[in-house]
């Protein structure tokens, strides 16, 4: 039943729709809070905020169901500060002569805990809601015992077991369901791309008698409020690669192009996690520098790369724009008027032509040039004037 009247003013009230009707409640002020933020002159300014309460809870949703449960984090005691020592990372014993951490297994450590992202809980379910944001939407709910016969499919390099779910456990699946590729499953919060052992149902059992469907979900469902997952299920709408490279060429940037193909590498290992990975950067770099080793996330889709690519954009053109203020800079022109043939189809044969490594194309408005990474740095496999020259130079390489 709502409150009594008290007289009191109160700040506000608020309707919430549930179960086909309105309910009305009053709010209350609950507390505040208080955080600093900084101006750009420096200066720091305290923020105060009234936290409200509903006055009245109205009865739970009927839709509502079981909370999913959680188990404690074993790797980490957040009351202490304390993490899983690196005596006890990836295995089930504990060195119990560890100087680090006295045989306890934990010790002190400013990192996050890889188990939980310091949730400090290992949900036992994860509900996906796979939505292209138009008029397709797919729940799943997930529980750690719908148990489902999760054949072993291999070993991964260092030997430990791999499984592989049934298909309903895959969202590649349900990906497929919505007409969408699964490589274009993307995190609908911060736009990553979906894990790969998530899309296809692999899960790598790191101990003996870990059911797993709940070490998938325990490992999905990390750092995860309610253990909820939102997937945009749509490829990026962006500009195509000749379009972005004729718009840097008019910025007077370069774009490096790299991919890496997978699927002849690691052939020992079951998984087919080894698709084709695509990073693009456009940079400042100059023809005759050679590329950047590729280190960062990349993207299991060029549209995805180029997404990310543009996204950065901004800060590239003030990397760009020199420190002088009496230095001139290159007027923007009119993007070039002859089309550029589409450079993916050479791309992918590079890649297969060196599985497993980088290879890095460089199309900047000086020339062109071609990267292989190895160990010891880039090799340049090709420069020129243009792509097509470059092209030529390599041979059967790229035909
Ligand atoms: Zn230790
Ligand atoms: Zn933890």
């Amino acid at each position: 039943m709502p409150p009594a009247r008290t007289g009191e003013p109160l700040p506000g009230a608020c309707a919430i729709w549930r179960d086909g009707h309105w309910w009305h409640s009053s709010l209350r002020v609950a507390g505040w809070t208080e955080r600093l933020v900084e101006q750009e002159t420096g200066q720091l300014l305290r923020r105060r905020t009234q936290l409200l309460r509903r006055g009245w809870e109205p009865p739970d949703p009927s839709w509502l169901g079981d909370a999913i449960p959680h188990t404690p984090c074993p790797d980490c005691d957040p009351a202490n500060g304390r993490r899983a020592c690196t005596c006890a990372v990836d295995t089930s014993t504990i060195d119990s002569d560890c100087g680090r951490c006295g045989g306890t297994g934990l010790r002190p450590g400013p990192s996050t805990c890889h188990t939980c992202l310091d949730s400090h809980r290992i949900h036992q379910g994860l509900v996906v809601t796979l939505t292209d944001l138009d008029h397709q939407v797919v729940h799943l709910n997930w529980r750690a015992g719908d148990a489902a016969s999760a054949p072993p499919v291999g070993t991964d390099p260092d030997g430990t077991p791999v499984v592989r779910l049934p298909e309903r456990f895959r969202l590649e699946t349900h990906a497929r369901t919505l007409g969408v590729r699964p490589e274009d499953l993307t995190e609908a919060d911060g736009g990553w791309p979906v894990d790969q052992h998530l899309r296809q149902g692999y899960v790598i059992l790191p101990a003996t008698g870990v059911e797993p469907l709940a070490q998938q979900l325990a490992q999905a469902g990390r750092g995860r409020p309610a253990a909820r997952l939102i997937v945009l299920a749509a490829p990026p709408e962006v500009a195509t690669l000749p379009q972005l490279i004729r718009l840097a060429h008019a910025l007077n940037l370069a774009v490096d192009v790299s991919v890496r193909d997978n699927r002849r590498h690691h052939t020992a290992d079951p998984r087919p996690d080894h698709d084709i990975s695509w990073y693009v950067e456009i940079t400042v770099a100059a023809p005759a520098q050679p590329a950047q080793a590729v280190d960062v996330p990349s993207r299991p889709t060029l549209a995805g790369a180029i997404a990310y690519a543009l996204d950065y954009l901004p800060s590239v053109l003030a990397e760009a724009t020199p420190d002088d203020p009496v230095q001139p800079i290159a007027t923007p022109r009119a993007p070039m008027s002859e089309p550029i043939a589409d450079p993916e189809p050479m791309l992918l044969r590079l890649g297969a032509h060196h599985p497993g490594q980088w290879v890095t194309v460089r199309v900047a408005p000086g020339g062109c040039r071609i990267d292989l990474h190895e160990r010891e740095g880039a090799r340049p496999l090709s420069t020129s004037t243009d792509l097509a020259a470059a092209l030529t130079a390599l041979g059967g390489t790229a035909a």
